[in-house]
């Protein structure tokens, strides 16, 4: 379990992540995203969440760029979209994404989207990146377990990640465990729901009793989990009110009150059918 913002867990290639960072979904590209991606690093954020399809990829590298820290202590994320996907679709992605951030390199790229028929060939593109030293880990975004069965099964490399909806109300437990199993890193998106976990009882409870925000209980469950969490805010108070979880620890009994919240219940797409 991670201890503080900048604490890592080590991806089943021997990279080291960020277990906490900021999510940048729709964020508007220009002044909006560069402040975001500015503001979170200034408080302590090392990783960073995009992809092609959030059109803010330029922002994003700008905010890197004006914020003092050295490239090689962030962690920077993006995602080869649906309509790119294939073996030389995929590349020239990559390479897309690579321009518009102004890097020359990422360090983790996923498929956004197991599109039927296409994502067995995005990865060998992803494995080629990766074999040419152009990312330092490879992974998978909204993969159930047979698709990641699939992939494992067809593929030299494992997937480093699964990023996927995951919160109180969509604990994903089959695919948790699956996941450990196989030393795949489970990472959350949507982790707040889209602030719509917010006034939920039992988390305002459990925050009343620690002085926390209902987020950040939230929040400090998916680290008690070891689950990876990039939580999105363009508001500089919530960028630091999300990172400060690391002072106080929820019971066993608390964590397992949160995980019974669970209802299957997605905000986004089911990956079988989008
Ligand atoms: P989140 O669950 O992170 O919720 C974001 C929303 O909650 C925003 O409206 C934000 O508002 C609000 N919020 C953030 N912090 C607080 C707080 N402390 N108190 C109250 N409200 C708060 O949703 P996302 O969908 O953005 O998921 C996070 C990230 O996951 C994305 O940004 C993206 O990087 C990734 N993602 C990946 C997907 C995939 O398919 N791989 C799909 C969806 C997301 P405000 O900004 O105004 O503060």
């Amino acid at each position: 379990m991670i201890n503080n913002l900048q604490d890592t867990v080590i991806l089943n290639n021997g990279v080291k992540m960020p277990g906490f960072g900021l999510g940048v979904y729709k964020v508007e590209d220009g002044d909006t995203v560069v402040h975001s991606v500015k503001t979170a690093i200034k408080h302590g954020y090392r990783s960073i969440d995009t992809a092609s399809f959030y059109d803010n990829e330029r922002g994003v590298g700008q905010g890197i760029r004006e914020s003092g820290v050295s490239r090689e202590e962030l962690f920077i994320t993006s995602k080869v979209w649906n309509d790119q996907q294939g073996y030389d679709s995929t590349l020239q992605a990559f390479e897309q994404s690579l321009e518009k951030l102004g890097l020359d390199y990422l360090d983790l790229y996923l498929i956004h989207w197991p599109v039927s028929g296409k994502y067995h060939e995005t990865w060998k593109a992803l494995e080629k990146l990766y074999q040419d030293g152009q990312v330092r880990a490879i992974g998978v975004s909204n993969f159930h377990v047979h698709h990641l069965k699939s992939l494992i099964e067809n593929s030299s490399v494992t997937p480093v990640i699964d990023q996927v909806e995951y919160h109180p109300h969509l604990t994903q437990e089959k695919l948790k465990d699956f996941c450990t199993r196989e030393n795949i890193q489970l990472e959350a998106w949507s982790p707040l729901k889209r602030g719509r976990l917010l006034n939920e009882p039992v988390i305002t409870e459990i925050a009343q009793k620690y002085q926390k925000s209902a987020a950040q209980v939230i929040l400090r469950w998916d680290v008690q989990n070891d689950v990876v969490t990039i939580p999105k805010s363009i508001h500089e108070h919530r960028i630091n009110e999300n990172a400060d979880i690391f002072d106080f620890s929820l019971t066993g009994e608390e964590m397992l009150r949160i995980s019974e919240l669970n209802l299957n219940d997605r905000s986004g797409s089911n990956p079988d059918d989008f």
